[in-house]
C-alpha cells in the first residue's frame, strides 16, 4: 500500500532519550525532540506493561537509536533482488555516545544470495569502513522476499556472531510478502539461546534443541528507538552492471 509504514511504530514523545545537541550526525529537530520506541506489532508500547523478567533482560542493554527510514530505504535498495525472489542483506554500523548507540551507517556489501540465504563477500570492505568512520558492528538487516518474517537457524548463527561482539546487536528481518508481520528486529535471548548457539557447530538449515526453561531461542529487541532527527548513510558496495 502506497505510503504505508512496514512496521507499525507507535510515535511518542521520549525526550528523556534526546541527546545532547552538538552530535554531527543529528540534524535539527524540525518540531522538536520527537522519537519513537520500536514496538511489536499488536504489543502494548508500554514499559510499564513488561513483565518483570522483559524488564531485567532488556535493563543492561543500552538503547539504540535508529532512523526511521532505515528499514524503507534498505527495502528500496533490495528491491531489484526481492522482485527475483532473491534476499539482500545490509550490515549497521553504530557510535557510542554517553550510553547509547546511534545507527548511522547501513553498509549494504557486495553478496550472493538465493530465495532463503545470503552471503556477504569481500567482508573486509565492511571492515575497512567500520574502522575508518570507528563504528560498532550494532547489527544487520535482510530480507526475506517470500519467506515469513522469522529468524531461520542459520540467521540465528549469524545473529550469534553479531552478538557475541555487541551483546546490544539486533537482527532486522524484512519480509514484504508476509501480511501478518513485515518486519522483526530480534536478538537472541541471553543467556538461554545464546548459550544453545554458542554450544551447536551445525552448519546449513537445521533444528535447534528447546532452553531448558521453555523460553524462546530469540526474541524482539525492546531497546529500539526511531529518532527522526538521525541521519543515515548508506554504502551499497554492490558492482553496478552497466548497461549494454
Ligand atoms: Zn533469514
Ligand atoms: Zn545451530
Amino acid at each position: 500500500m502506497a505510503g504505508e509504514i512496514c512496521c507499525k511504530i507507535d510515535v511518542h514523545s521520549v525526550t528523556k532519550y534526546f541527546p545532547s545537541p552538538g552530535i554531527s550526525f543529528l540534524q535539527p529537530p524540525p518540531h522538536g525532540p520527537e522519537t519513537s520506541r520500536f514496538s511489536v506489532p499488536n504489543a502494548v508500547d508500554d514499559q510499564s506493561n513488561l513483565s518483570s523478567n522483559e524488564q531485567a533482560a532488556s535493563k543492561h542493554l543500552k538503547d539504540i537509536h535508529m532512523s526511521g527510514c532505515l528499514m524503507e530505504d534498505f527495502l528500496t535498495a533490495a528491491r531489484e533482488n526481492t522482485e527475483k525472489n532473491l534476499e539482500t542483506c545490509g550490515v549497521l554500523g553504530a557510535f557510542l555516545k554517553d550510553g547509547t548507540f546511534y545507527v548511522t551507517t547501513l553498509i549494504i556489501p557486495k553478496q550472493e544470495a538465493t530465495s532463503n540465504s545470503c552471503q556477504a563477500v569481500n567482508e573486509e570492505e565492511i571492515y575497512a569502513i567500520q574502522n575508518e568512520e570507528s563504528l560498532f558492528p550494532i547489527g544487520w538487516i535482510h530480507t526475506h522476499p517470500s519467506q515469513s518474517c522469522f529468524m531461520s537457524s542459520i540467521d540465528l548463527h549469524t545473529q550469534y556472531t553479531y552478538q557475541v561482539m555487541v551483546p546490544e546487536a539486533v537482527g532486522i528481518v524484512m519480509a514484504p510478502t508476509d501480511h501478518s508481520r513485515k518486519c522483526g528486529i530480534f536478538r537472541l535471548s541471553d543467556p538461554d539461546g545464546m548459550s544453545i548457539l554458542r554450544e551447536c557447530h551445525e552448519t546449513g538449515f537445521h533444528t535447534h534443541r528447546e532452553t531448558s526453561n521453555g523460553s524462546p531461542i530469540y526474541e524482539d529487541s525492546t531497546n529500539i528507538i526511531f529518532n527522526p532527527n538521525l541521519r543515515l548513510e548508506i554504502f551499497d558496495l554492490r558492482e553496478v552492471v552497466p548497461p549494454l
